[in-house]
């Protein structure tokens, strides 16, 4: 499936007037026209159509020849391939260098992140010592073990694989099966099974994981952990709060579990971790919903950004020059109302992006989820709109558009917001060694008309 795709970086006609362009352009039609008739429209990847337009293979073969293809388009998922084809193309072929990166990278991103994590405890528990006892850090999301799990991170960070181990840290090892795992879509089964031989052939300690879910612990003490809430099939309601408890829809009985599926036989799970009712039944839906106010507080426990989360108010120019929202009048008024919100350059001010509800974006390819990210515009105009500085907030359950029923799934982030914005959560700020009470607000939603029309009810 690993085609020589050198052919798309084409460079004006003369390229394209070459054999090696020409072979690229049947081959790819011949991909594209695998299955289908010669004359059926499909959607044209040349840079004039930019695969808005649908041409058939005559035409298609005619423009991607005169006007090029859109080299950008190296995934030909318009026209039936996908990730899986891509990825599980022969091993022999692909080139390696990004894998090779792949696997060096989690780690080095992650010891420094920890140290941060370490210090800000440290600070945040000597401060509340001599305040208030009583005072929870990260009042939501019973974060009471935070401080265990991340010891015990900080513990692994130094600790030796085994005695006299030079190449690995326990941490650091654990982190790269985990990213093998992820990257190479073990199962969780497996991934226990591969744990289990470890054990048994180095004769590790309890302090290396048994099974998956003790891996899978092991990063909730860094706050990406997410929670999943069962929702109903029709959109209706999320099983939360006065629902928790309830097998069967109260507004159209729909049942909430999936019937007949028997998830059993789960040896390998974490006896006092899972919950005896979720490993026998199957939910017909799931939200996943991962926690926004541990996930801002992360952002000032790391040094570096939270001295990025002022750049808004410290070093942007107010020279009558738009560059970013905070030279707005929205931004300015917002001030204005709120003088409070605004004394504190740290307060948090978001954007709720929504792009993936748009059902038109990728007609061919099912969706099965529709992600909703946050934006923070406290950042500066290089970084905020960095896909590492934006924050994934719910995984909504496809193939069924959420549509005008979003505003149900949008429950739990709202929860968050409401307590953001009306009373604040304690956080430690890494760049100014204290606490503060950090706020939020939610300032626009980017998306297209109709996840507007949807957001709007
Ligand atoms: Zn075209
Ligand atoms: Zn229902």
């Amino acid at each position: 499936m690993n085609r020589d795709r050198s052919w798309m970086n084409h460079n004006g006609i003369q390229d394209r007037r070459k054999t090696a362009y020409k072979l690229g352009v049947d081959d790819f039609l011949q991909f594209a026209f695998k299955e289908i008739s010669n004359e059926t429209p499909l959607k044209c990847p040349c840079l004039k159509c930019r695969l808005l337009l649908a041409q058939n293979r005559k035409d298609m073969q005619c423009h991607l020849l005169v006007y090029g293809i859109d080299s950008s388009y190296n995934l030909w998922v318009s026209h039936g391939e996908n990730d899986e084809q891509y990825d599980n193309s022969d091993e022999a072929d692909t080139e390696g260098t990004e894998e090779v990166e792949e696997t060096e990278m989690p780690f080095d991103d992650m010891a420094p992140l920890i140290s941060d994590a370490k210090n800000a405890w440290n600070s945040t528990s000597s401060v509340l010592d001599d305040n208030d006892n009583t005072t929870d850090y990260g009042s939501s999301g019973g974060n009471n073990e935070y401080p265990k799990e991340l010891m015990t991170l900080v513990e692994d960070m130094e600790a030796e694989l085994y005695p006299g181990c030079t190449t690995y840290k326990r941490l650091e090892f654990i982190i790269s099966l985990l990213h093998n795992k992820v990257s190479n879509k073990w199962t969780d089964k497996s991934f226990t099974m591969l744990l289990k031989s470890l054990h048994r052939a180095f004769n590790y300690d309890k302090h290396f994981p048994a099974n998956d879910n003790q891996a899978k612990k092991y990063t909730r003490a860094l706050g990406l952990d997410y929670v999943k809430i069962d929702a109903c099939i029709n959109h209706c309601i999320l099983y939360r709060k006065e629902f928790a408890n309830e097998e069967k829809c109260p507004k159209c009985q729909a049942p909430r579990w999936k019937e007949n599926v028997v998830h059993g036989g789960d040896e390998y799970s974490d006896d006092e971790d899972v919950d005896v009712q979720k490993t026998t039944r199957v939910p017909q839906l799931i939200l996943r919903h991962f926690p926004l106010i541990p996930r801002l507080q992360r952002m000032f426990i790391s040094s570096k950004l939270t001295r990025h989360m002022r750049w808004h108010k410290v070093d942007n120019k107010d020279d009558g020059i738009m560059r970013h929202p905070a030279d707005s009048e929205a931004w300015k008024s917002l001030d204005t109302i709120f003088p409070e919100f605004a004394k504190d350059a740290r307060n948090v001010r978001l954007g709720l992006s929504s792009d993936g509800f748009n059902p038109g974006a990728n007609m061919s390819s099912r969706y099965n989820i529709w992600p909703v990210m946050l934006v923070p515009y406290n950042l500066p105009p290089w970084m905020c709109m960095k896909s590492d500085n934006m924050i994934l907030s719910l995984l909504i359950p496809g193939p069924k558009s959420p549509g005008n029923d979003i505003d149900v799934f949008l429950q739990p982030l709202i929860d968050e917001l409401k307590e953001l914005w009306e009373s604040g959560v304690k956080t430690f700020d890494a760049h100014s060694k204290e606490t503060f009470n950090m706020r939020a607000v939610l300032l626009w939603t980017i998306n297209d008309f109709p996840a507007y029309a949807n957001l709007s009810g």
